[in-house]
């Protein structure tokens, strides 16, 4: 089996044909974990969850997303995650972006917001699947005194950073499009092999520029990492497989 385990499966991309992507899925064994970004969002991913078989969920609030909202808003959604803890594997998409400018307030409120996503996943014992753009050391320094279990998504940060990350035992999902990423691939060197993940992103990290990405796509994704660590296709496979299964500690439905 493969897994995606961060697909936007609620995005408009897919409105015409999710059905037929999530099939395509299926018919190549690959299990998705859809990730939430928010309060509308969350209760979509929930619906399609409930729906797919080989769909999981993972509810969260998206650092810019978080912003905007109000202190009520925000608990509304973190309550309405703990809810439905019994219906996710995960808690995500959450983390720190200090991409869109560098107001210290809306710096403060992400990182406010964050932390109070974090206790969340001890208090319902959930793994986090982080978010980190162009905030790497403040992430680093956040996980530092948390006890969870973390994934790190779509990491773009510093290699030696990377480094720091590994030793702390986070795991770290790799998008498809490290067929075509340089960096991914030296991300891929560096982190021991069970400690990896795959993903997609999708619907925004296409293969090739010109189409989206889709849950099949982890399939490239899990070749050229094999190639990478010098293994062969079945064992990489069954390998992130089983590093899926014991971080996500997901009932196969
Ligand atoms: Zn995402």
């Amino acid at each position: 089996m493969f897994v995606d385990v961060h697909a936007h499966l609620t995005h408009e991309a897919f409105s015409q044909d999710l059905p037929d992507v999530i099939k395509k899925a299926k018919e190549n064994n690959v299990l998705i974990v859809c990730a939430g970004s928010g309060i509308v969002d969350n209760q979509s991913v929930l619906r399609i969850s409930r729906k797919y078989g080989n769909v999981y969920a993972s509810l969260g609030l998206y650092p810019w997303d978080a912003v905007s909202l109000s202190e009520g808003e925000i608990d509304f959604c973190i309550d309405n995650i703990r809810k439905n803890a019994e219906n996710i594997v995960c808690i995500g998409e959450i983390g720190l972006d200090h991409h869109w400018g560098k107001g210290k307030e809306d710096l403060a409120k992400q990182e406010w917001v964050f932390n109070k996503l974090l206790d969340l996943s001890i208090e319902i014992n959930k793994p986090v699947l982080i978010h980190c753009r162009k905030a790497e050391q403040d992430v680093l320094e956040v996980l530092r005194t948390f006890e969870g279990k973390t994934i790190i998504h779509c990491y773009t940060g510093p290699q030696s950073l990377a480094q720091e990350f590994v030793d702390m035992g986070c795991y770290f999902s790799i998008p498809a499009i490290i067929v075509r990423s340089k960096s991914f691939k030296k991300l891929v060197r560096k982190v021991p092999v069970n400690q990896l993940l795959t993903e997609t992103d999708s619907p925004f990290m296409g293969l090739t520029r010109e189409r989206r990405a889709e849950p099949v796509d982890v399939i490239e994704g899990v070749k050229e990492i094999a190639k990478i660590k010098n293994m062969s296709y079945e064992k990489t496979r069954d390998i992130i497989f089983g590093n899926f299964k014991r971080m996500f500690k997901v009932n196969l439905k």
